[in-house]
């Protein structure tokens, strides 16, 4: 693996010949790293997720300097909205239901009110029930991201959820004095590497990713990919890392601030595909149109999900790609696209799964 002085002068380069002969050697490892992943049986393939976004609620105890998520007039979408979304999903035959709200929102009085009204002592009552539904009466599989969870309320989501997944983004305390994170209590990189750790202590197929471009230094941001890889090695829990690109958004408090540069998000994915060697490497196809075929050749794997029915709720500026439009982009350049589950093969057993889901699972698998 490559250590932290050889990523830093990689990180620093400006040798395009240097870039190139690290993309060379990326592809000719691609062969080993696709089965090291236990998700491809063979080599130049790159997968994605039909899935349906889900915001269960926009409201947020964090102000991050980059959202455009959080609503202060939030909404929380009723049970009967979200089955609407979930039935429709099943008919362009989704398998992700990707579940997703602010932080802590029960620290909101209103949306306390609400939810007693409803019935539930807290969100996630109100989460496991409408993800049971989901489980019993469509061919969807809960993933949720939503936020901080302590160790009970992630046991208790195990059983209705196929993954979980929460971003590190970066994991230098230093961001949370800056801009990007001031507001925040929430982006503690400690609390969220305790989070993902006991995710990894219960068993649960983990997504997590890192956020480049908010203010980290390289060396911050080189920290973060190691530290994704010493849990993984750890635990063996995380499944997939997203590399995201801060988008300077209108009326954000850092929409003045310049995004990464498509060189330094090539750089990002390179170092990426050469630390975590058995952990899939994904970008958001939305949020790099033009650049999303350069950064097939330096090693991503997985394009995320892809909703052929809702808006991706973060980056609502930013339209999905048909998924005729992924394939053909995939083609040209010789990958075969691939639809996977929320959950990759490698964890599809007894000892990752709830039983319910295991068993779910094998009847998707069936009718498939
Ligand atoms: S934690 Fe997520 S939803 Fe909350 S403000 Fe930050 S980016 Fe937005």
């Amino acid at each position: 693996m490559i250590n932290h002085e050889n990523a830093l002068n990689l990180l620093n380069s400006t040798s395009t010949t240097e870039i190139l002969e690290n993309l060379l050697n990326l592809s000719k490892l691609d062969d080993t790293n696709n089965g090291n992943k236990g998700n491809k049986g063979n080599s130049k393939t790159i997968t994605y997720s039909k899935n349906a976004f889900i915001p269960v609620c926009t409201w947020c105890r964090n102000i991050c300097g980059y959202c455009t998520f959080r609503e202060e007039n939030y909404t929380l979408l009723t049970k009967e909205q979200m089955k609407e979304t979930l039935r429709e999903a099943d008919k362009y035959n989704c398998h992700e239901a990707l579940f997703t709200f602010g932080e802590n929102v029960d620290e909101n009085p209103k949306i306390m009110e609400e939810l007693n009204k409803m019935g539930y002592n807290n969100i996630i009552e109100y989460l496991y029930d409408i993800e049971e539904w989901c489980l019993n009466n469509t061919d969807l599989l809960p993933h949720t991201n939503c936020g901080i969870l302590t160790y009970e309320e992630l046991k208790t989501l195990r059983e209705v959820n196929a993954s979980m997944g929460l971003m590190l983004e970066n994991s230098s305390s230093r961001l949370c004095k800056t801009i990007a994170h001031k507001d925040s209590i929430g982006k503690l990189p400690k609390t969220r590497i305790e989070m993902m750790e006991n995710a990894g202590k219960l068993k649960i197929p983990f997504t997590t990713g890192i956020l480049i471009g908010i203010g980290e230094t390289k060396e911050e941001l080189i920290n973060s990919i190691f530290e994704i890889n010493r849990i993984n090695e750890k635990y063996g829990n995380i499944q997939e890392v997203i590399i995201q690109n801060f988008r300077a958004k209108k009326g954000i408090p850092m929409e003045n601030y310049p995004e990464p540069t498509p060189i330094e998000i090539l750089k990002t994915i390179i170092l990426s595909r050469m630390i975590l060697k058995d952990i899939s490497v994904q970008v958001p196809p939305n949020l790099n149109k033009e650049t999303g075929q350069l950064l097939l050749l330096a090693g991503i794997d997985d394009w995320g999900g892809v909703s052929p029915i809702t808006k991706d709720f973060v980056n609502p500026e930013a339209p999905w790609p048909e998924i005729e439009e992924l394939e053909m982009f995939s083609r040209e350049l010789g990958y075969k696209l691939v639809e996977r589950l929320p959950v990759y093969e490698k964890y599809i057993n007894n000892e990752w799964l709830d039983d319910r889901l295991f068993k779910k699972i094998q009847d998707i698998k069936r009718k498939k």
